[in-house]
């Protein structure tokens, strides 16, 4: 009875996370009959809600002090060695991930046979030249104000194109004395309005459904030459090293108050997401196959390709590395946000599977944002489903161009919800399918949204393992070197 007590408080917290999922599918269902208005369901959501604010306030803090310690503890051989190990490792897992969906969708062809409903065209497609989305994911890397990457993210490439039509109601919506405004006018000075309005939307659309948008990229990018910088000054660098250390102390006692609500929280957010969904029923036909197509993809990737690779690599059983991370991914199905389940999957891999820190500090904070399998293997289905919906038989080098932009897509998306869905678009472009088609799948990209991104915690986290394992020579010599007295405390 003891050890079964002491199970028990070892895994409290992921028995009740897995209860919560349960308990929240169960209230969802029973509440669906009684159709909620919206603003009912979003005060049903509420508590859900608090942790995603709780958990995104924790990321910038977290990205930058994990950053910065993990790297300026290590000497710069090692962390050139471990950056060079992560970096293939992201490459290899998620050409994998591609390759894995392109097969899929292949085999499957679930956009064959004409098309079940013609997509609803509207005068909002989203134009994107695949060589500025390019630029813009290296623009994003070196943000020119710090203070501003912290809201901000360029995304020059989401400009729309607008058709006159929603000239006028723009104008009409945004400028309401102008109301009289009408296409004489217009016409005359149709470059300039368009510009401004061009402008005006392109503040406005969100990277995603989320507000949460940080420059993730470009503050990854800056932690990490500041601590190389700062690991380097000897003496002098101390105090801000300890510094970082410190606040990184700090942050991850906090995670450690806010996982007791997670449960409470992610009840919530699953109830929530059931209350509001369209009737699953009417996702049939084609859009049904191809949400099978994604979700086998991404399991053969989660439950096969990635456990098998980290057993390759370190002969341990995968499984019961899974099993520790448990949490992270409940995490990251409630909150559809690999940036926002960060904090928690520090905690698994630190606490539960003893993942060393400077490796984790180093590993994951780079991984939640721009490793993300799951986001590839998605893009690159969808892709090449829109291109079947729309009788475009793609030859093999449109199929080689579709998964190199699946991987910038999934490189340059950010780890908020429905990220993917804006990126796909540089996909599409660049094989020349209508952008607009997109539509076909929006009513299913919220649910695939939660697999993809436990997918994508998954990647990173299993990364980490194997990082750490082929780091063991490294570590070991500079556990030698310096005494790891910093790091434990
Ligand atoms: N929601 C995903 C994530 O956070 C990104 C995506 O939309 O694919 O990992």
């Amino acid at each position: 009875r003891d050890s079964a007590r002491a199970f028990l408080r070892r895994n409290a917290f992921v028995l009740f996370t897995v209860a919560a999922v349960a308990l929240g599918v169960v209230l969802g269902f029973s509440l669906r009959p009684y159709k909620l208005s919206v603003r009912e369901v979003k005060y049903f959501s509420f508590p859900g809600e608090l942790l995603m604010r709780m958990l995104q306030m924790l990321v910038l803090p977290l990205i930058i002090s994990s950053l910065v310690t993990g790297i300026s503890s290590l000497d710069s051989k090692a962390s050139g060695k471990m950056g060079v190990r992560a970096v293939v490792y992201y490459m290899v897992t998620t050409f994998i991930a591609v390759f894995i969906g392109i097969v899929m969708v292949i085999i499957i062809r679930p956009g064959k046979g004409s098309r079940d409903s013609p997509a609803a065209s509207s005068g909002n497609i989203e134009s994107v030249q695949a060589a500025d989305a390019f630029l813009d994911l290296i623009r994003n890397m070196f943000p020119p104000n710090l203070v501003e990457a912290c809201f901000k993210q360029y995304k020059t490439h989401y400009k729309k194109v607008i058709s006159s039509k929603d000239v006028i109601i723009q104008v009409n919506v945004t400028n309401p004395t102008n109301a009289t405004i009408n296409m004489t006018d217009l016409q005359a000075n149709l470059t300039a309005v368009l510009q401004t309005i061009q402008e005006t939307v392109e503040e406005t659309i969100p990277t995603a459904g989320s507000s949460n948008g940080v420059n993730a990229l470009g503050m990854v990018v800056f932690s990490m030459c500041f601590g190389l910088v700062i690991g380097n000054m000897k003496r002098q660098g101390q105090v801000l090293r300890e510094f970082f250390d410190c606040l990184n102390d700090a942050i991850m006692r906090l995670v450690a108050i806010i996982i007791w609500y997670a449960p409470v929280g992610i009840l919530f957010l699953i109830a929530g997401k059931i209350v509001e969904m369209k009737d699953l029923a009417q996702v049939g036909g084609q859009l049904g196959m191809y949400t099978v197509s994604v979700i086998v993809g991404l399991l053969i990737h989660g439950l096969f390709v990635l456990p098998l690779l980290y057993f390759l690599v370190t002969r341990k059983n995968p499984f019961a590395f899974i099993a520790g991370l448990l949490q992270a991914l409940i995490t990251a199905l409630g909150t559809s946000s690999s940036s926002a389940t960060l904090p928690i999957t520090f905690r698994c891999l630190e606490e539960n599977n003893h993942v060393d820190k400077r490796v984790t500090r180093f590993v994951l904070p780079v991984g939640a944002t721009i490793n993300m399998d799951g986001t590839a293997l998605y893009e690159a289905v969808a892709a090449i489903f829109i291109a079947q919906v729309n009788d475009m038989d793609l030859n093999f080098g449109q199929i080689l161009t579709i998964s190199i932009t699946a991987t910038a897509a999934s490189i340059g998306a950010a780890g908020i919800p429905q990220a993917g869905l804006v990126t796909m678009v540089i996909v599409l472009t660049s094989v020349g399918l209508p952008t607009e088609d997109i539509t076909l799948i929006i009513a299913v990209d919220w649910f695939l949204d939660r697999l993809r991104t436990t997918t994508n915690v998954l990647g990173d986290s299993i990364g980490a393992g194997i990082v750490e394992h082929l780091s063991h020579q490294e570590l070991q010599s500079q556990d030698v070197e310096i005494g790891n007295s910093v790091i434990e405390e």
